[in-house]
């Protein structure tokens, strides 16, 4: 049992006193946490803020043409649901997903929903967090600050700003006569019927917005600085067919294809370093059997880093191909100069005509939600902190963050994560202790380095917002490797009494 002060489970009604945990935020991450803690340590109290009206969080707040995943979902979804549909999925489809997760668990009577975190304050006296938020009335726009106490706060609130994306400004945009819209806030009533559109960007996001509004636009430019790698393939998994043939039951088939599906991510993922020219060269096969055998890649489809340096955006069933290959579409890899009147003047003398500028150029890194934290009056600086292990941080205080994978399913992390929290509160508890903080080695001057080497990995948004994430050793305990296969046997192992943990 807890050695803090307990409140039974909060209803809909009662006033929260005090919980033994706290969820930040309702995303998979967070609905995930939620479960691992009702299932694996039950007479713990918590809660879960959120400040959207509902649950999702990265599939409720994102409603742009095609919204769908782009890893598969038998990865992306929870180790412990069963994925039955196809592998990449739409966000109605993720959100029925999550949504059945909440009510198989009943987990809904833990959610307080419209409650954004503004503050964190950490007491060593009384040992425990101050949680402050902001509760609005979605109806009447009315709003209050709500207290929270909390023994242990898991932080899930995912790594962007939910309410605005990240749109560069541009010379000319006010001259601009038409719409510019983020993905992240797209319009409900845009209507892009027989209009000409120009997406700027050539990620996951803006390789479905084209598809996607293809056809019913009058055409669509994505119009890209430098290329991006795809790999095209049908939207279905072969071996999750043949196990559902063969009646084999949901459990087993989400388990087999998971298996199969890392086993062909790890070969991948050493190919691309070992190989990677024969990787382009398969990833430019599949564009050509699509586009035709002649179809000359350069310059829009061949990057110039190699693969994996950045997220290879899978493109379900070729759609983006068809779509150029069709006419409906087209791309252009040139420069923005300007933005005229009717559209964007690019550096080669070209003008893209447009009624709608699409800005998928990215997001905005957030790493805390936003949240003001101090630990004993003294404001924390989250860039100031050395991660243990990618989950706590050194001088934090009961604290735990997920922070999921780049090149695999963000949701394999968050299911480690729940297995970790729980086991660290199991082992307070029955060492009776109420708080654990890592703490650095003393008098050893540990080399450190940044949160990811940009060396590995480099899309634009950890380039503008690395000095903002907490830094990393070169030493277990204190790395943050990004490497699933590699996690998922160090966190399950990991000694919590090698004394860089200190319990009080
Ligand atoms: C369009 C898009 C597609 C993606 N596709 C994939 C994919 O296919 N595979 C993959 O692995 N990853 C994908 N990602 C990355 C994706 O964000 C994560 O995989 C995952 O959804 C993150 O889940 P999360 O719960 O950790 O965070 P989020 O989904 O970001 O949810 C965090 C929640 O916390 C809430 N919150 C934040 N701050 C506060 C606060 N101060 N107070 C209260 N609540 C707060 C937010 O409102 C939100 O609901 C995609 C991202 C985007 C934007």
């Amino acid at each position: 049992m807890t050695n803090a002060p307990t409140t039974s489970n909060p209803s809909d009604t009662a006033e929260i006193a005090h919980v033994d945990v706290l969820i930040v935020g309702a995303g998979i991450s967070g609905v995930g946490g939620a479960y691992h803690l009702q299932s694996q340590l039950p007479d713990k109290s918590f809660v879960v803020l959120e400040s959207q009206s509902d649950f999702g969080g990265t599939w409720r707040t994102h409603t742009y043409p095609g919204i769908r995943s782009d890893s598969d979902l038998f990865t992306f979804g929870y180790r412990f649901k069963p994925w039955k549909g196809d592998p990449i999925a739409t966000a109605d489809k993720i959100l029925t997903y999550m949504g059945e997760v909440i009510d198989e668990n009943d987990l809904d009577q833990h959610i307080r929903y419209n409650h954004s975190i503004t503050s964190a304050s950490w007491s060593t006296t009384d040992k425990r967090w101050t949680v402050t938020a902001t509760k609005s009335d979605p109806e009447s726009g009315a709003q209050e600050s709500v207290t929270h106490t909390a023994t242990f706060l898991w932080m899930c609130q995912g790594y962007y700003r939910h309410s605005e994306g990240y749109s560069p400004t541009w010379p000319g945009m006010d001259d601009f006569e038409g719409d510019v819209i983020h993905p992240q806030t797209w319009p409900a009533d845009l209507d892009y019927e027989g209009k000409r559109v120009v997406v700027i960007g050539s990620g996951a996001t803006a390789a479905t917005i084209v598809p996607a509004m293809a056809g019913k636009a009058e055409h669509v430019t994505m119009l890209q600085r430098s290329p991006t790698y795809f790999a095209t393939g049908r939207n279905s998994n072969e071996l999750a067919e043949m196990l559902r043939e063969l009646d084999v039951p949901d459990e087993w088939t989400h388990e087999i294809v998971r298996r199969k599906v890392l086993h062909d991510g790890a070969l991948i993922t050493r190919m691309s370093v070992e190989d990677p020219e024969m990787v382009k060269t398969e990833l430019a096969t599949g564009i050509k059997e699509i586009m035709g055998e002649d179809y000359e890649l350069d310059p829009h489809f061949t990057p110039s880093y190699r693969p994996w340096h950045q997220r290879i955006a899978f493109v379900p069933d070729g759609d983006l191909f068809h779509a150029l290959k069709d006419g409906n579409a087209s791309v252009a890899t040139d420069e923005i100069d300007t933005f005229v009147s009717k559209g964007i003047a690019l550096k080669s003398g070209e003008t893209l005509e447009a009624d709608i500028v699409v800005t998928a150029t990215g997001f905005n890194l957030n790493v805390l939600g936003d949240i003001a934290f101090d630990i004993d009056d003294e404001p924390m600086n989250f860039a100031d902190t050395v991660t243990w292990r990618g989950v706590m941080f050194s001088g934090v205080p009961n604290m735990a963050w997920v922070f999921g994978y780049f090149r695999a399913s963000w949701t394999l992390r968050a299911d480690l994560v729940g297995d970790f929290v729980c086991r660290l509160l199991g082992d307070m508890d029955a060492g009776g202790s109420a708080c654990v903080v890592p703490v650095l080695p003393e008098g050893e001057d540990m080399p450190l380095s940044s949160w990811v080497d940009p060396e590995d990995f480099n899309p634009g948004y950890i380039q503008r917002g690395i000095h903002l994430l907490p830094r990393q050793g070169n030493v277990e305990p204190w790395i943050h490797t990004q490497n699933y296969v590699e996690d998922k046997e160090v966190l399950p192992a990991a000694d919590l009494h090698d004394g860089s943990l200190h319990f009080f």
